[in-house]
């Protein structure tokens, strides 16, 4: 499918989950068999480029697509969980939200220094998640070599923040 067929795939919520807000939904790609595989090979495709030894993916959105690039570059996935849901010793870092804080953790053996890690997550917005999640390959000594969305909302400067940190950004699609 063309860029162009992919976006449309897309659904625009408006007032979700606040008024004023224009969610964009991936779910209507998911339910697409040709949009979501597209969706895949165009990501991993992006990924590939920069020759990553391991996958990541935020929880949730993050583990649909991030899995699903790992399977299709046979690499192997590890995921960025949401606090207190990996049951061993976790790395974790504090972000900032538009209100309060949150956190994103990582499991402390699943990645070796020197490792070079891609980001993969459904969307990047203002960038605070993907810039938690590159902090945290920092910690665990890797080397967060790319990160890939299908999503981006430039307008919100999240890829240009996350690209100044040293990642350089991919999406397969933007809107304002
Ligand atoms: P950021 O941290 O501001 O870049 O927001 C990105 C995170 O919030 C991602 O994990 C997305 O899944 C989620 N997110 C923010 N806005 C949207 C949206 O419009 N649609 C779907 N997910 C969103």
């Amino acid at each position: 499918m063309t860029p162009a067929e992919l976006r449309a795939l897309v659904r625009t919520v408006p007032d979700f989950p606040a008024k004023g807000i224009q969610f964009r939904d991936i779910t209507t790609l998911l339910n697409h068999g040709r949009g979501l595989a597209d969706s895949v090979a165009a990501l991993a495709d992006n990924v590939a480029a920069h020759a990553p030894d391991r996958i990541v993916g935020m929880e949730a959105r993050g583990f649909i697509f991030g899995a699903a690039v790992a399977v299709h570059l046979s690499l192997p996935f590890v995921p960025i969980r949401k606090p207190g849901k990996l049951p061993v010793e976790a790395l974790s870092v504090d972000y900032a939200l538009e209100y309060g804080t949150d956190r994103l953790e990582l499991d402390a053996g699943a990645i070796a220094k020197g490792d070079r890690i891609a980001i993969v997550d459904d969307l990047i917005a203002t960038g605070g998640t993907a810039l938690a999640a590159a902090e945290l390959l920092r910690q665990a000594g890797a080397d967060a070599v790319c990160a890939g969305f299908v999503i981006d909302l430039p307008d919100l400067g999240g890829a240009a923040k996350l690209e100044a940190d040293g990642v350089p950004v991919s999406a397969l699609m933007q809107f304002d």
